[in-house]
């Protein structure tokens, strides 16, 4: 999609750092950090948000998952904690309208979230 942030990246005409990256997400590190670890997991394809969502992406929501928790083990968080976080809407706290998906740790995390 032309004016996605995140559509742009996923076309390498924006810089970011690519964490990982296979046929159907790509994992970038957040530019404005508020954890140590803090990457953003996202479908190549251009979808909203989680309302966006269809029968057929669940493959697509199975990989964000196995790879959010892989990443997790590779970076000695699991043990320790880990937040996944997904923000729909603006009331929410969405504010790139391309799904994605926090992956956050390494420090102690508060509930209920602000
Ligand atoms: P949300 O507010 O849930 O939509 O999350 C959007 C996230 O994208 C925020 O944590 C931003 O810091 C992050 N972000 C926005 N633009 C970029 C960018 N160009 N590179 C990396 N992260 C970004």
């Amino acid at each position: 999609m032309v004016n996605c942030i995140f559509c742009r990246i996923i076309e390498g005409k924006i810089p970011a750092k690519i964490v990982f990256e296979d046929d159907l997400i790509v994992v970038i590190e957040d530019n404005a950090p508020v954890a140590p670890l803090h990457m953003l997991i996202m479908p190549k394809k251009h979808i909203v948000n989680s309302l966006d969502l269809h029968d057929d992406d669940s493959e697509l929501i199975n990989r964000i998952f196995q790879v959010a928790t892989r990443l997790a083990r590779e970076n000695a968080v699991a043990e320790s904690g880990f937040r996944i976080v997904n923000n729909n809407n603006e009331g929410a706290g969405q504010s790139v309208f391309h799904l994605h998906f926090h992956l956050m740790a390494g420090r102690r995390f508060h509930w209920p979230p602000g």
